[in-house]
């Protein structure tokens, strides 16, 4: 007969709630884990069920070991992600947000979200997850969101947030940025339109390949390789942008791939994050327009033909080719395949925009957890042959923490993984075992050793007595 959890673990699951036992005993080292919060979105899938059984067994290895073990519970909003959901929902019903009205729609997710919200804690129960239920969080809670703005004022004040005017993903349909990974690549058969630029002298023309057309009336230039020996006589001659009759200049910068079009760059730098840098290169003080509307129109501007403002941009892309065509400007059109980025949430195909957006400066948040994993993985490796180098014969595997000296003894309950050897001192300085051939301080006790593959692994020098790894101590 096969077995039925129904009857037998929703007993056992309320047994230990009931005996408090996920809530941390009030002495012994922390332990603390901070579920990943599920989005709101939909209840839980398989491979939710995967990383919270993981969490769980570290959480009740580090219980019974005696630490004072937090695993702090809770749910995520997820924003435009779960108004999206909603949306897609209304509109099976064949009606829109704006059908509905502010208020309607707010009341109507926040329905959604309870709903799902507390499914995902009812899973999270029947799977049997030893979360502490009585600090259960979620992200529109008034403390959490009071502490997220403390945490973004100390980052402002400490200069690790700022505003930057910036060529960003943007997403027309759920008008918000989108971050690289929100804004998927997907293979797509698209045309190379190669459009002919009139230079101003009369003395011709010169043909850019672009694969959005729509976009020409943003530009403030054309740019080609200094090396290119077949503009060399273009270069501070000026050009009209076609349709508009805008003047714009023709310069070289380096970064300009001679193989690929034409060789010649438009470079409209408030729709394209490389011609943004090109930009400030070499036009630093020059205005980068913004030809479109954040629903991806055609903006009304003295650089937009009257025709098209308004139009979406696909729609003003079939109109453009036309005119290019019947005015001579399109010398032909060849089908290229590339990447386009898609928004993860509604397909709609991302348009790169120049806008202020906030960023998180990462290098000095970084350096510190690199600083640890280089610490680390230096005493992993250093540690990797597999034995201790006494006299013991023994293996042993590093572990994280330095141990407290010589005559430490290795819990038995340990795994593997987490032992370290009673035979190897961790230097309580530097995190270093076995040594660095200088005086190696464990537990208050000085050593002399010098690890071969500890001198492999930061090429510290026994000659030079000195790590080239930047190791100071060592
Ligand atoms: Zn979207």
């Amino acid at each position: 007969m096969a077995y039925d959890p129904r009857p037998v673990e929703p007993v056992i699951y309320k047994r230990w709630l009931d005996a408090g036992v996920f809530q941390p005993r009030p002495d012994g080292e922390p332990y603390v884990i901070v579920i990943p919060p599920p989005n709101v979105t939909d209840v839980l899938h398989v491979g939710h069920a995967l990383n919270n059984v993981i969490q769980d067994v570290l959480i009740r290895f580090e219980r019974m070991r005696g630490r004072a073990a937090e695993w702090l519970p809770g749910t995520d909003h997820a924003g435009i992600a779960t108004q999206n959901v909603v949306e897609k929902r209304l509109a099976a019903e064949g009606k829109t947000r704006f059908d509905l009205g502010r208020d309607a729609f707010v009341a109507r997710t926040w329905e959604y979200v309870r709903k799902t919200g507390s499914t995902i804690i009812e899973q999270l129960k029947i799977i049997g997850c030893s979360c502490d239920w009585s600090r259960q969080r979620f992200t529109f809670d008034p403390e959490y969101a009071a502490a997220v703005r403390e945490v973004f004022v100390r980052l402002w004040d400490e200069g690790l947030i700022y505003r930057g005017h910036r060529v960003i993903h943007w997403c027309p349909h759920c008008l918000t940025a989108l971050s690289d990974e929100e804004a998927e690549h997907h293979e797509t058969q698209g045309n190379l339109y190669y459009i002919r630029y009139l230079l101003l002298d009369g003395s011709g023309s010169v043909t850019v390949a672009t694969t959005r057309p729509e976009t020409m009336f943003g530009d403030i230039g054309l740019v080609f390789n200094p090396k290119d020996s077949r503009y060399k006589s273009l270069k501070g001659k000026r050009v009209k942008i076609p349709l508009s009759g805008v003047e714009i200049p023709i310069a070289v910068d380096d970064a300009v791939d001679q193989a690929f079009g034409t060789g010649m760059l438009k470079i409209t730098p408030a729709h394209d994050a490389n011609d943004f840098e090109i930009a400030n290169r070499v036009w630093p003080k020059e205005a980068k327009p913004l030809i479109m509307t954040e629903d991806a129109r055609m903006e009304k501007s003295p650089r937009v033909p009257a025709d098209l403002p308004g139009l979406d941009r696909f729609d003003a892309r079939k109109k453009i080719v036309k005119q290019l065509e019947k005015e001579g400007l399109l010398v032909k059109v060849e089908q290229h395949q590339h990447a386009v980025r898609r928004c993860y949430r509604c397909d709609t195909v991302v348009e790169p925009r120049l806008s202020d957006q906030w960023f998180v400066k990462m290098q000095p948040l970084a350096e510190p957890v690199l600083a640890e994993y280089r610490r680390w993985r230096t005493s992993a490796i250093g540690t990797s042959r597999g034995s201790c180098g006494g006299d013991t014969g023994c293996r042993y595997s590093p572990a994280p923490t330095a141990i407290s000296g010589p005559t430490a003894r290795i819990r038995s309950s340990a795994p593997r993984a987490a032992r370290a050897c009673s035979r190897i001192p961790t230097c309580s300085t530097h995190g270093f075992r076995p040594g660095c051939g200088r005086s190696l301080r464990s537990g208050g006790r000085t050593t002399r050793r010098t690890c071969a593959a500890f001198i492999r692994a930061t090429r510290w020098s026994p000659r030079r007595r000195s790590c080239s790894s930047g190791s100071p101590a060592c």
